[in-house]
């Protein structure tokens, strides 16, 4: 059996990887289970010396891997370079930072000396997808390399040369062999990985449903899980505010990434008083987008990464207007006469509770506008949703603003005037159906660790 990369652009298949056999694969995990066994105890100044040559390769090899990705899942050049600068960001960060994160703490008591000691799991199995191939991977694996951990790489399907390119650099950045390998097999396989008596603990990024099989699965093995799922993250416009900012942020948000990512804006809860004049600039922003090949400098938005989510795309968008939507912009599949992954920015409107686009998660440059009679009853569509990951209001009051987010949005990242994004130093992940556990910051790099508490009567 193979796995296939698929050029988004053109329908070209770029290559076929052979897929590993259950015999490779269980070589693998012994590989580096064994790796661990003396990864775990290097010197935190040993492991920051590595992350530290990891971000320097990235950087120097920023181009060809941001090829990597335009070619296959159609990431604009520019977009992908800046996904990189991002990964070597975080390597650098935890090499900074991990050993401060990770010291003992003393717990005075009645012993001689208690304290907590943050001790690495073993072999940690990460299930990634497409939609950013480079930095959902190094969010997961800086924390993880630099707490003693070993990793495995589930890639998702469609991006088996960004995952080899990583397993490279690694590689090359020094690590001692098989402290982080790739596995290239189909999703049903990764339920033995996870049963393996060597894999200690899962990370999955990806959609609510591959998450959910994949808990089960953990939660079978009694193993540790951490899931990073999707969202439709409510952007809340309120009477006072700055409609240019907002119109101008809301776009790119939802833009962002082809409109493929999880904490892209999704639904915007518009105040009535305010809806026309936030829809008017909105929709410019949206409009003025250059469409086109990934590798043109001036491309702001490349095609989708599959064709088959593209097809699903428009019949979600579809079928609202059935329900009805009033679709204000875009809304079709460009007129091609081959395979390619495109859709153009669409804007629908007058979207009610119990139409898809205000119950589902839509994974593409498609905006809903939901009416508002006023601040509160934005917060409750806000909070109307079975996901959790992000949410943004955006008043000119800054303390409401603050107050709202932190005490009346129902999500692990709620902001202010900004659109919602991960950032090495805070937590990120959600609640409800967006999953659970934390990615980043200090609490990131405590998800994979054995809080052991250690005392000395
Ligand atoms: P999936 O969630 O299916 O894929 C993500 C990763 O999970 C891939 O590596 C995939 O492998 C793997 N996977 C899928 N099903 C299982 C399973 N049952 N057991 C173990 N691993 C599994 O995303 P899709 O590519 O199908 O995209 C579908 C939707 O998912 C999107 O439209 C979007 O809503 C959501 N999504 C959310 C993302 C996020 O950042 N939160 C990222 C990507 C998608 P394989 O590729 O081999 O199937």
């Amino acid at each position: 059996m193979s796995i296939q990369s698929v050029n988004p652009v053109n329908g070209k298949v770029i290559k076929n990887y052979k897929e590993h056999s259950w015999n490779q694969v269980s070589k693998k995990i012994v590989a580096t289970h064994l790796a661990w066994l003396n990864w775990q105890n290097t010197s935190f100044s040993e492991r920051a010396y590595m992350l530290r040559k990891t971000a320097e390769l990235l950087v120097q090899r920023k181009t060809e891997l941001a090829t990597l990705m335009a070619t296959e899942m159609g990431k604009p050049i520019k977009d992908g370079i800046a996904e990189i600068e991002k990964c070597a960001s975080v390597c650098d960060y935890y090499a900074d930072n991990g050993e401060t994160f990770l010291k003992d703490e003393i717990i005075e008591t009645e012993a001689s000396r208690s304290y907590v000691s943050f001790r690495p799991l073993g072999v940690v199995l990460a299930v990634m997808p497409w939609n950013f191939p480079y930095w959902q991977l190094f969010r997961f694996l800086a924390p993880a390399l630099m707490a003693g951990n070993c990793g495995l790489l589930k890639h998702a399907s469609n991006v088996s040369g960004c995952a080899l390119s990583i397993e490279q650099i690694i590689k090359d950045a020094g690590f001692p062999a098989n402290v982080f390998q790739v596995l290239l097999i189909n999703s049903k396989v990764v339920k033995d990985v996870i049963a393996h008596p060597a894999v200690k603990a899962v990370t999955l990024t990806g959609s609510t449903e591959a998450g959910i099989h994949v808990a089960q699965q953990a939660a079978q093995q009694l193993k540790k899980s951490v899931l990073e799922l999707g969202g439709s993250d409510p952007y809340i416009i309120l009477e006072d505010a700055d409609i240019e900012l907002a119109a101008d942020i809301c776009a790119q948000s939802r833009l962002i990434n082809n409109g493929q990512s999880c904490i892209a804006a999704k639904r915007f809860i518009v105040v009535k008083k305010v809806e026309r004049e936030f829809v008017e600039l909105f929709k410019a922003k949206m409009a003025a987008r250059i469409t086109g090949d990934p590798f043109d400098a001036n491309t702001n938005l490349g095609p989708m990464s599959r064709l088959d989510l593209r097809d699903e795309l428009h019949q979600q968008v579809q079928e609202n207007i059935m329900a009805g939507a009033k679709c204000i912009l875009g809304g079709q599949i460009p007129d091609y006469k081959s395979k390619h992954a495109f859709y153009t920015p669409t804007i629908l409107t007058g979207i009610k509770k119990g139409m898809p686009a205000y119950e589902e998660e839509i994974f593409g440059p498609v905006a809903s506008i939901i009416s508002a009679r006023n601040t509160d009853d934005a917060i409750r569509i806000a909070n109307d949703t079975s996901f959790g990951l992000g949410a943004a209001v955006f008043t000119r009051d800054r303390s409401l603003g603050e107050q709202i987010a932190k005490t009346r949005l129902n999500a692990g990242s709620c902001f202010v005037n900004s659109f919602v994004k991960s950032d090495p130093r805070l937590p990120f992940g959600g609640i409800n159906q967006s999953g659970y556990g934390r990615e980043l910051g200090i609490f990131g790099i405590r998800e994979f660790v054995n809080i052991k508490t250690v005392y000395v009567k």
